[in-house]
């Protein structure tokens, strides 16, 4: 097992890895990250050519998709460096001048990127030929668990693919410390093979959860999953704002915040079956209602010297569905009002 990528998460994923038994070899563009990891039995290595190399199965975690690129040397968004990546172009036909677009910058314009084990530590260091690594991935499972858009994660599935590369794509859904305890969750999907293969060595992390063929699946599923909690941070970043401007400690409020958001998640199963049906009628709570009552949310604030900004676009999509007829209607009838292409996938 290969782990790219030693920040909070790489480093969790790795030292579950080897928690679980399985030899690991880790690489961070930053040097001086594994030195816990080693002490753990992990060997460091000296490039990402060089980890990539050593497993058959690499996982890379790091910060966003610009950075997995660089790692890997796959072409950005706007597919320029496709010129310079054509599968099969050897190393030495690109233009030495060119070569700075892969690495961020971090080498000098017409230097050609060679493994490089003089990196001083705590510093970051050249990249070490993204070309390299390219060719390198043919053969193995690449198993990309940085965080990432479904576009972005089906557009790297198609370009490992194009190397000869078995790949996943996956969302974590824990916290580093959480990582290989059983309420750690990583969503999975992308190659069966790949996964039918290793999903005992993945399963070190957490449950692991996987979701069909489509590379873009793990990532939509982890970007909803955000989205809802976000909404959740949100909104209890308002409450502690308005029970603040009192003076009300944060931690006398918050238990009953959780009681409320609790009582409150036992109605997503009924909101989902009358999204699926298509039928929002059965309420106890309708729109109309919520939609007058949303006002008080918000003159609440303005008087409270605490702003309203999370709470506007709710009230102008309660305001929406009023104006849409659908004021008899549950919550669940706003689903619709959120697409800005009006059919349904
Ligand atoms: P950190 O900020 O702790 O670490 C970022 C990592 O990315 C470092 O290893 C860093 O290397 C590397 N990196 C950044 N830019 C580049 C680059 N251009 N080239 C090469 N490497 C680069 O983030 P986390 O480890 O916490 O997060 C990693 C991924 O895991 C993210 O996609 C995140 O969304 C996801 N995640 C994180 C969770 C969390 O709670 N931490 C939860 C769930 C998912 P260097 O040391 O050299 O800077």
């Amino acid at each position: 097992m290969t782990v790219i990528g030693l920040g909070a998460m790489g480093k969790a994923l790795a030292g579950a890895f080897l928690d679980n038994g399985h030899p690991t070899t880790v690489w961070n563009r930053t040097a001086g990250r594994g030195g816990e990891l080693t002490a753990r039995g992990a060997t460091e290595a000296a490039t990402a050519a060089e980890a990539i190399a050593a497993s058959p199965v690499v996982v890379v975690c790091v910060l966003d998709y610009d950075a997995v690129r660089e790692v890997l040397g796959a072409p950005g968004p706007s597919g320029l460096e496709d010129v310079l990546d054509t599968p099969g172009t050897p190393d030495d036909s690109r233009t030495p001048d060119t070569l700075g677009t892969f690495d961020g910058g971090s080498r000098t314009p017409g230097t050609l990127e060679a493994p490089d084990g003089s990196r001083t530590p705590g510093t970051p260091g050249p990249l070490d030929g993204s070309r390299a690594v390219s060719g390198l991935l043919a053969g193995r499972t690449l198993v990309n668990l940085t965080n990432g858009t479904p576009r972005q994660a089906r557009e790297l599935a198609r370009w490992a693919s194009e190397r000869g590369a078995d790949y996943l794509d996956g969302g974590i859904m824990a916290v580093p410390p959480m990582i290989g305890t059983p309420g750690s969750l990583v969503l999975c999907s992308g190659s069966p093979e790949a996964f039918t293969a290793h999903e005992g060595t993945l399963s070190a992390l957490g449950a692991v959860d996987y979701l069909g063929e489509d590379a873009g699946r793990a990532a939509l599923y982890d970007i909803a999953l955000l989205s809802a909690m976000y909404g959740m941070f949100g909104g209890f970043l308002q409450a502690v704002a308005l029970t603040g401007s009192e003076r009300i400690p944060a931690t006398e409020f918050t238990p009953l915040v959780v009681a409320w958001l609790n009582a409150m998640l036992t109605s997503l199963p009924a909101m989902a079956k009358a999204y699926d049906a298509n039928d929002h009628s059965a309420t106890a709570s309708n729109l109309g209602m919520q939609a007058k009552g949303f006002v008080n949310l918000l003159e609440t604030g303005r008087d409270q010297g605490v702003r309203t900004e999370l709470l506007e676009p709710m009230g102008a999509l309660l305001d929406r569905g009023v104006a849409a007829n659908r004021g008899g209607d549950d919550l669940s009838a706003l689903i619709d009002l959120l697409r800005t292409n009006p059919a349904r996938g």
